[in-house]
């Protein structure tokens, strides 16, 4: 079995791994690169001809390039659970929309016309010679890690993974697993997450306070996922006071409420879903900020979306919260609003008087969560294990102590390496 990385190597974004075993050739995500100036990059090309393609999850940098692959072909199929087929075909439009990618309607259309559901623990034959099975990753609803079969070998790409439980989601679980190959995310390799359950408590007390003093709480979140989490949150810790839903992330949890089988708890996704006004046009925004209550709409890092509508009218009031959810890219709004206590408002950067927090809902496993891993593994020792979608050093350092925790082999491979196995 060949593996050959082709992206997300040393590097968050633009994932995209090539597996070649006996008749079979298979491509396991495909996503873009976003730079600084927010252009897309793409993943090398396959080396050969594809005869299935996978796509984990629809976050862009595993999803975004696939279009581009189906410009020049189209007699490959795309498999991909039910929700990810929804949510990538709301980015993809928002993609076209942007009009910065190298592709247009018709390879959407292609690559969406080619695209064969699949559910967790589904198991499929290609060219009777190589076995593949979906398996809940626990990141966002619909997202899976893929066990490749073939040639005697069994390799487990995880792709973005969280072994935690969340509101949304059961944990990925991996335990026991016989392996000879672990390509394992490295996001966050060498962080620790607080504990889930004290980041819920703060984040409720600092709601409660918040609204309790007269204040209006924005929870700028991402769409997909992150703001539903949160909605799933306020649920369950509810106060008489309205919570408003904006944006995509309106898109996005029609989506969810459609498939109950890729969320944990269904009952509370619909309660929590059916409990918050739904923002139809600007009467209703103009409604939000000037009624005491939360507000939850992307974008997660502000840059872009109706947040910038609610930071306008908000942001002056000190009584009010400004509640980050997520990682905060360096040089996005939210970023330097955490980091300055400033934002871009009517054609200048402005003082914020509301107060700006952040907590960690983080949906990818920490430093704890990978060791795991790779511990629970049946026979460890016989397992080579690949470090990508991880910062460079990250990987290179998460790879020492791999070694010498495990005594495993251990690689950072780097874009457009292979390797056998
Ligand atoms: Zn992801």
């Amino acid at each position: 079995m060949q593996i050959t990385f082709l992206g997300g190597c040393q590097a968050v974004g633009g994932s995209g791994i090539f597996v070649s075993a006996g008749e079979t050739r298979i491509l396991a995500d495909y996503g873009i690169y976003m730079n600084r100036r927010n252009e897309p990059r793409f993943p090398l090309p396959p080396p050969e001809e594809v005869d299935a393609a996978f796509m984990t999850h629809a976050h862009l940098d595993h999803s975004g390039a696939f279009p581009q692959l189906y410009s020049t072909t189209d007699d490959f199929p795309l498999y991909l659970t039910s929700p990810t087929y929804d949510f990538v075909n709301l980015l993809y439009d928002d993609m076209l929309r942007l009009e910065r990618f190298p592709f247009g309607k018709e390879e959407k259309r292609k690559a969406l016309k080619n695209s064969v559901p699949v559910n967790y623990g589904q198991q499929i034959s290609l060219n009777h010679d190589c076995k593949i099975t979906f398996l809940n990753a626990g990141h966002i609803p619909g997202s899976y890690s893929l066990l490749i079969e073939a040639e005697g070998k069994r390799l487990l790409y995880t792709s973005d993974f969280n072994t935690t439980r969340t509101q949304l989601l059961e944990g990925a679980n991996f335990d026991n697993l016989k392996l000879d190959a672990l390509i394992l995310e490295s996001t966050y390799a060498l962080e620790t997450h607080p504990s889930r359950a004290a980041t819920e408590k703060q984040f409720i007390r600092t709601v409660h306070e918040t609204l309790d003093n007269g204040g209006i709480v924005l929870i700028p979140a991402f769409a997909v996922a992150r703001s539903q989490e949160i909605l799933c949150l306020l649920y369950k810790n509810y106060r008489d006071y309205p919570i408003t839903l904006d944006g995509m992330a309106r898109g996005a949890s029609r989506v969810i409420s459609q498939y109950p089988d890729f969320v944990r708890d269904y009952e509370l996704v619909l309660k929590s879903l059916s409990s918050c006004r739904w923002v139809k046009n600007d009467s209703d925004r103009v409604k939000a900020v000037f009624t005491q209550g939360i507000i939850v709409s992307p974008a997660g890092m502000m840059k872009g979306g109706p947040v910038d509508h609610y930071m306008k009218i908000l942001a002056e009031e000190p009584d009010n919260a400004v509640l980050l959810v997520s990682f905060q890219i360096p040089g996005t709004p939210g970023r330097t609003l955490l980091e300055t206590g400033q934002y871009f408002m009517e054609g200048k950067m402005s003082k914020v008087n509301a107060q700006v927090k952040i907590f960690n809902f983080s949906s990818h496993s920490d430093r704890p969560q990978l060791f795991h891993t790779i511990e629970s593994l049946k026979n460890n020792s016989e397992t080579t294990v690949f470090l990508v979608h991880g910062e460079k050093k990250v990987c290179t350092t998460f790879r020492d102590e791999v070694e010498e925790e495990f005594k495993l082999k251990t690689f950072c491979p780097k874009n457009g390496e292979a390797f056998i196995i």
